[in-house]
């Protein structure tokens, strides 16, 4: 059976075919999409043909094919399904006091995340996987229809690997991160916890893991220093998951450096970077460089919801975007340094606090996320990609800036099916 959606007041389809030149001005990410600095393809007075849950045809409506059934979209705007590429959704408890006195001055550390792990260690499986599926169907709800789930409040064996379980029914981007704080009971053997790390919990978790991850931050005392996370990313790697690092948030440290060496997917937060860190973050994506420069580099993945939520300053987008390094935007929805699962609103304050164009904001949100999960079937509308829609009660995709906090997502659609 085939949909037609019409009456699209504006497609964003992220699809350099519809730019009309094509992805020849700006960079663009070889062997993937273009860039926002190409355009985020946009359609005016559109139509998309949905079949077999994939994109079957956009364009403008007037020369749309016939379809089984037909949809009337009445002038509003369409977009990508947003991927939210960063986020710790599956746990227990609650840290709204933490929150309170953070917002009363006392400043951000990470140390709260041992207070996440306690409850977490604590919940039952029914517990932890109702808690997961609310925020998953919250997300969707706001338009999100990839999304990536990481464990890391569990930090022994059974947690870990429970949490990656419960995240695996939700999603298939699922992210082992052990190495997300030492827990108490390591403090004085880190060289243990990390062993445990990259022996019996890898072990555990890989067959429900699609990625590593680790806290990559010298900055905090509970986090991991740079031989440490490489020992993690490295271990992770040869049991075949695919890179990821939580870096510089906290300091310049050496977690961009690192991701880049390893050929990770994604290093996130980058709030503190050097030169030398937006050179190396640009350098992976040329094709001259060999390695994961062959079109796998690393993207920047920047969370402002954090910055918003703990107070600190946020990330400087346009120095990424001027040296050519794909951004991807997301929640990093946790209890403790942000607990927002709202990719509206990260686009907003992308554009309000860090400059982005409300363009180059949406398509951080969508296709830069999908780079982010070296996905190329979701993040854009172009003919073959998975039907993933989200349908604004607004008649572009500058709303989500322009009207923030208000709720603007009318319909989603994932795998060409109405989801919401
Ligand atoms: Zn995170």
């Amino acid at each position: 059976m085939s949909v037609l959606l019409t009456n699209i007041g504006e497609l964003v389809t992220n699809d350099p075919a519809h730019d009309g030149s094509g992805p020849a001005e700006g960079g663009t990410v070889p062997g993937g999409r273009g860039t926002a600095a190409d355009g985020i393809g946009v359609v005016p007075d559109a139509a998309v043909i949905v079949e077999d849950g994939r994109i079957a045809w956009t364009g403008p409506a007037a020369s749309a094919p016939a379809a089984d059934v037909v949809v009337d979209l009445e002038g509003r705007c369409v977009l990508p399904g947003f991927v939210d590429s960063h986020s710790h959704t599956v746990f227990a408890g609650d840290r709204a006091a933490e929150f309170a006195a953070r917002m009363t001055g006392e400043p951000y550390t990470g140390g709260g995340i041992a207070t996440t792990v306690a409850a977490t260690r604590a919940a039952s499986e029914d517990e932890l996987r109702a808690r997961g599926r609310a925020l998953v169907r919250e997300m969707l709800a706001q338009g999100t229809t990839t999304v990536e789930i990481k464990s890391g409040y569990g930090q022994d064996v059974a947690t870990e690997a429970r949490t990656l379980r419960i995240a695996r029914e939700l999603t298939p981007e699922t992210t082992y991160l052990g190495a997300h704080t030492v827990p108490a009971e390591y403090t004085a053997d880190r060289a243990g916890y990390v062993g445990l790390v990259t022996g019996p919990m890898l072990a555990a978790c890989a067959p429900h893991a699609r990625w590593v991850d680790v806290f990559c931050e010298p900055a905090a005392p509970t986090a991991f220093d740079e031989d440490e996370a490489r020992a993690v990313l490295q271990a992770g790697l040869r049991a075949g998951l695919g890179a990821r690092v939580h870096g510089n948030q906290l300091s310049a440290g050496p977690g961009v450096r690192l991701a880049v060496e390893v050929g990770a997917a994604s290093v996130d937060h980058c709030t503190h970077l050097t030169d030398a860190d937006v050179a190396a973050l640009a350098d992976s994506w040329s094709p001259a460089d060999g390695g994961p420069g062959t079109g796998h580099g690393t993207v920047a993945t920047l969370l402002p919801a954090i910055e918003f939520s703990t107070r600190s300053p946020y990330p400087d987008a346009r120095r990424l975007l001027a040296a050519g390094v794909p951004v991807a935007l997301a929640t990093d929805c946790n209890p403790g340094s942000g607990y927002s699962s709202s990719m509206p609103f990260v686009v907003a304050l992308a554009v309000r606090e860090m400059r982005m164009s409300p363009a180059e904001a949406l398509w951080s949100a969508t296709a830069g996320g999908a780079l982010a999960l070296r996905r190329d079937d979701v993040g854009h509308l172009g003919v073959g990609a998975r039907a993933d829609l989200t349908v604004l009660d607004a008649p572009s995709h500058t709303y989500l800036a322009y009207r923030p906090g208000v709720p603007l997502i009318h319909q989603v659609w994932q795998a060409g099916a109405r989801a919401v």
